[in-house]
């Protein structure tokens, strides 16, 4: 037996890898204090367990899901969307619901890139945005983030053959690892140069919704012009506290969302309509216990 050349491509997962060192600190009678992966480790919220203990008794959620999404979750996203962060979106053309953030931002890699493509990494960054092109054959090409820019990219200094084959760029803010929120400027310009280079923009939402200091996060999606060039994956675990939950969900570009839905109808059957209703509670009700969080 031997593994494919694609999975030789990468690094072994950089949280399999610290999950490791962990497990071998504490057997050693270690107390370890992790700051890795993010994983609240506070319950999720009573009214989206309520919500999902309601749907899971409905035997209508125990079938096979659609990969487009119930009614009840697009409806709660774009809604969400639009009070939230004023975005108006078409619920029947602009989401689908994905298996969370990681789920999605792999797949948009199977879903864009060919060999020889290249993809824009935010650097440092969530590890898919890296794994992910290199599992579909492509490079990712990392865009360092500058302390001296508020980390973000210089975009002027991606290299002329890059910006050439990258059919992706990665960004996330609030961002994870730095903590950075989103510089004054940077959606505009890279809606911009996402438009000069033909290039799919893929914003990683994950952590809109934690912030602090009366500080109120953007959606990129916001941004003049950015629905024509770009995606947003906004992630319900880390703001909802429902990191097991699987529950996320793509928003934006039309075409983008139906090339992704054409992968996914290949590989998975969709988050399981409970789940689906649940998060659609979250959003719809769980404004004070975000607050808090
Ligand atoms: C946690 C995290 C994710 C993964 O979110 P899921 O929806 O749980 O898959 C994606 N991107 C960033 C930046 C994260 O920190």
């Amino acid at each position: 037996m031997r593994p494919s050349k694609r999975l030789d491509r990468i690094p072994p997962y950089l949280f399999a890898e610290l999950e490791r060192k962990i497990r071998e600190k504490k057997a050693q009678g270690i107390d370890v204090i992790s700051l890795g992966i993010g994983d609240p480790d506070t319950p999720t919220p009573s009214l989206v367990v309520d919500a999902l203990r309601d749907a899971v008794t409905d035997p209508g959620t125990h079938q096979y899901p659609s990969n487009r999404g119930r009614d009840e979750f697009r409806l709660a996203v774009t809604r969400f969307y639009r009070d939230r962060f004023g975005v108006e979106l078409d619920p029947e053309a602009e989401v689908v619901p994905a298996l969370g953030a990681k789920e999605c931002v792999f797949s948009l890699n199977l879903a864009f890139l060919d060999p020889g493509d290249a993809a824009l990494a935010a650097d440092p960054g969530y590890p898919v945005y890296t794994g992910g092109p290199l599992l579909a054959g492509a490079d990712p090409v990392l865009m360092p983030l500058l302390p001296e820019r508020g980390f973000a990219p210089d975009l002027g200094a991606i290299a002329p053959a890059d910006r050439e084959r990258a059919r992706l760029m990665y960004l996330n803010y609030p961002n994870n690892p730095t903590g950075a929120v989103a510089p004054d400027g940077l959606f505009e310009e890279t809606v911009g140069f996402a438009r000069d280079h033909d290039l799919l923009v893929v914003h990683d939402a994950s952590y809109t919704e934690t912030t602090f200091d009366g500080y109120v996060a953007p959606s990129f999606l916001a941004t003049p012009g950015a629905k024509d060039v770009g995606v947003e994956v906004f992630s319900l675990s880390k703001g909802y506290n429902m990191t097991g939950w699987r529950c996320a969900a793509i928003l934006g570009n039309a075409e983008a969302i139906k090339t992704y839905w054409r992968l996914k109808t290949n590989v998975d059957s969709g988050l399981f309509e409970a789940v689906q209703l649940a998060g659609a509670a979250a959003l719809r009700g769980a404004r004070k216990e975000v607050a808090e969080m």
